[in-house]
This record gives structure tokens, C-alpha cells and sequence, in this order.
């Protein structure tokens, strides 16, 4: 393969050179474990303090609400069943939506499963959850309401700070999934009264395997993982340093770098969908092209499959996600795009495109001619078209 066109960060991005530079030391160097209690350790025990105090002002709260996590799918899981587990005996409802993750929807189902009812609130058509629909859904026994910040598929950004709102003047929890929002928008959890929020480092250029929940002073939420009495006695295990340092970096460099990353991010991401829609016929843009994600473009081709489009793009380098996802032999459309109330076969000529702070327009204008001919060729097989 000659060259390769990454837009796919999404699903995962490159780890910046400044962050493997600061990970670097705690493999073979600095290796200590931050628990014990020789000199040696301390550089451990300090790189670990000042990651957490990194992620804290990025999200105007106290080092000590910050728990280290495995990444975003523990996070997930965490809030939602030490909540449910916690809050079971006051109330056995949780509220949530049809968008969400599937490390949200499916510890719903496990919830389900175990003596709790979960209500999936719906969104219009520009993947925007429906309010009137979340506030009808609370009752007496609500005890939690889970909505993503960001879509990691049509990139739709959700109104936290008003669901936060709700939900504090209800007295009911607020978790939000916010792994594919921190590091690339702003968030403050006491600006969106939020109490418990889920990021992971692989999403805005740090290591894999390594995430964070936030948890707000005063929310009783159990530990999952018994043990030592690392994080507070919440979070067991030996602490991830070189992951957790590379986090803290990556999380300080997307600080820094957030309002021009985000600038140039639109400019390509507009352009794209402008030059695509102008160019492709039988073509529609999913999500809310105002209340979107800046790196986020998702495509529905008519008359295309996304899977067959995806393996022509990447014989020409070009990484791309689809709306379908195989599982078991057959094609399974997305949730995603089916709760836009979109016919199953334009769900299933969808395709997802996300940039990244590395890409560049040469990229995007190759990605738009590759893709404008293979929809041509795939179009010209079709019985449909
Ligand atoms: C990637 C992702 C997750 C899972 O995070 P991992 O760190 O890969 O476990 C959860 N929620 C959303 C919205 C994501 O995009």
C-alpha cells in the first residue's frame, strides 16, 4: 500500500510524539510502584498526581473526583451498575438513549436483566434525543439518566448542559459518555451539572487502554473492582503510570491546541460534505450539521453497501468506518441510524469518515475522488440504481 489516508478517529487516533515522550520514562526508568513508599517511587506516585490534576482543570473539577480507568467501556460500566447497585433499594429505573454506545446499552441490558427497567429515549431526525420524550420518561424511581455528549457515529453533540439541569431539579444522577467529546470539545461538569462522566484516552491521541471516570464529591458510588486500596479504595489495581502520564499529556496538549484544532477540523469536515454533496447524487449527510462534532462526517450513499464501498476505499489506503456492523454472518444495521428513522437500506450504504488533527485537505480531496468513483462503480453493478 503506498499511502495511507486515516480517517477513522473514531474508532481510535495515533498517540502524539509528545505523549510517547512522556510515557517513555515510566517503563524502564522511573518503574516504581506509586504505593510503596521508598524515594524511588515518588516519581511515580508524582507523575500519577499531576495526570490527575491535568484532567481536573480541563474539566473544572477536584483531582479527587478523578478515577483511572481500563478506558471508556469500564467507565461506562462502572457508573452505570455501581449506580444501579447503590441506588437499587431507592429506585430500580434508569433512563438512557437509543444512541448510546454499545458500553452503555449493553450494561443496560445486563441492568435489565437484573430487576431493572430502562427506558430508550428516542432522537429526531438530526440525531438530537428528544426532551419532551426524557422528561415525560422520569418517575419515582429513577435513579439514573445516561446520555452520550457526543455520538461516536454521526457525531451529534446532545444539550448536557440542559439534561443536567433536568435531572439536578429532579434529584436523579447524571452520567454522560463523553469519550468521543473530551479532548475535542470543551466540557465542564459543574457549568452541565454532571455527576459522573466517562472519557478514554485512545480518542484524543493518548495510549489504549487507559480512561477516567469523573465521579462528582458526594456521589455514592461503590468500587467494581475489589482489591487494593488504590483511587480512594474505589478502583483496585496497580495504576497504569506510562498510560496514565500519557493521558495527562495528551489531555494537556488538547487543551492547548483545542480551539485551532477544532477551526481546522470544521473547515475540512464542511468542505468535505459540501464538495460531496455537490459531487454525488442519491447522497445524504446524517446528524446535525450545526450541533456536530468538528472531526465528524457520516454519508448515506442510495443504491451503495458501506461494506462494499469500505473495502474499495481501502484498496486505495483509505480507512474509513461503516454504518453496518457483520455479526454473525449477517448484516446488522446500525442502531444509530435506524433510531434517524432511516430506511434500512440507506442505513446500510452509510459510511462514516472522522478526521483527525494530522489530516490535511489533500487527504480529504483524494478520499472525495476515490469515493466519488467507487460509488459510480458500485452504483453501475446495482439492480436498484
Ligand atoms: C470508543 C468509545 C467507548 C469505548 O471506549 P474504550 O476506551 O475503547 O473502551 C465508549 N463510548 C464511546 C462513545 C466511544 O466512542
Amino acid at each position: 500500500m503506498e499511502q495511507l489516508v486515516y480517517l477513522d478517529h473514531a474508532a481510535t487516533t495515533p498517540v502524539s510524539s509528545s505523549v510517547l515522550a512522556a510515557m517513555q520514562p515510566f517503563f524502564c526508568d522511573c518503574y516504581g510502584n506509586p504505593s510503596s513508599i521508598y524515594e524511588f517511587s515518588m516519581k511515580s506516585k508524582k507523575a500519577l498526581t499531576a495526570a490527575r490534576e491535568t484532567i481536573a482543570s480541563a474539566l473544572g473539577c477536584e483531582p479527587s473526583e478523578i478515577y483511572f480507568t481500563s478506558g471508556g467501556s469500564e467507565s461506562d460500566n462502572w457508573a452505570l451498575r455501581g449506580i444501579a447497585e447503590e441506588m437499587g433499594k431507592k429506585g430500580r429505573h434508569i433512563i438512557t438513549t437509543k444512541i448510546e454506545h454499545h458500553a452503555v446499552l449493553n450494561t443496560c441490558k445486563w441492568l435489565e436483566k437484573n430487576g431493572f427497567r430502562v427506558t430508550y429515549v428516542g432522537v429526531d431526525e438530526n440525531g438530537i434525543i428528544k426532551m419532551e420524550e426524557l422528561r415525560r420518561a422520569v418517575t419515582p424511581d429513577t435513579i439514573l439518566i445516561s446520555v452520550m455528549a457526543a455520538n461516536n457515529e454521526i457525531g451529534t453533540l446532545q444539550p448536557i448542559r440542559e439534561i443536567g439541569l433536568f435531572a439536578k431539579q429532579k434529584g436523579i444522577y447524571f452520567h454522560t459518555d463523553a469519550v468521543q467529546a473530551f479532548g475535542h470539545i470543551p466540557i465542564k461538569v459543574n457549568e452541565a451539572n454532571v455527576d459522573l462522566l466517562s472519557a478514554s484516552a485512545h480518542k484524543f491521541n493518548g495510549p489504549k487502554g487507559v480512561g477516567f471516570l469523573y465521579v462528582r464529591q458526594g456521589v455514592p458510588l461503590p468500587s467494581m473492582i475489589y482489591g487494593g486500596g488504590q483511587e480512594r479504595g474505589r478502583r483496585a489495581g496497580t495504576e497504569n503510570i506510562p498510560g496514565i502520564v500519557g493521558m495527562g499529556e495528551a489531555c494537556r496538549e488538547a487543551m492547548a491546541q483545542m480551539k485551532n484544532r477544532a477551526e481546522r477540523e470544521r473547515y475540512l469536515r464542511d468542505y468535505f460534505i459540501y464538495t460531496v454533496l455537490r459531487n454525488i447524487p442519491y447522497t445524504r449527510v446524517n446528524g446535525s450539521r450545526k450541533q456536530r462534532l468538528p472531526n465528524n462526517v457520516n454519508f448515506s450513499f442510495q443504491f451503495v453497501e458501506g461494506e462494499s464501498l469500505l473495502i474499495m476505499l481501502d484498496m486505495q489506503g483509505i480507512c474509513a468506518s461503516s454504518g453496518s456492523a457483520c455479526t454473525a454472518g449477517s448484516m446488522e444495521p446500525s442502531h444509530v441510524l435506524m433510531a434517524l428513522g432511516l430506511p434500512e437500506e440507506v442505513v446500510h450504504g452509510s459510511i462514516r469518515f472522522t478526521l483527525g488533527a494530522e489530516t490535511t485537505k489533500e487527504e480529504i480531496d483524494f478520499t472525495i475522488k476515490k469515493t466519488k468513483e467507487a460509488v459510480a462503480k458500485l452504483r453501475e453493478m446495482s439492480p436498484f440504481f
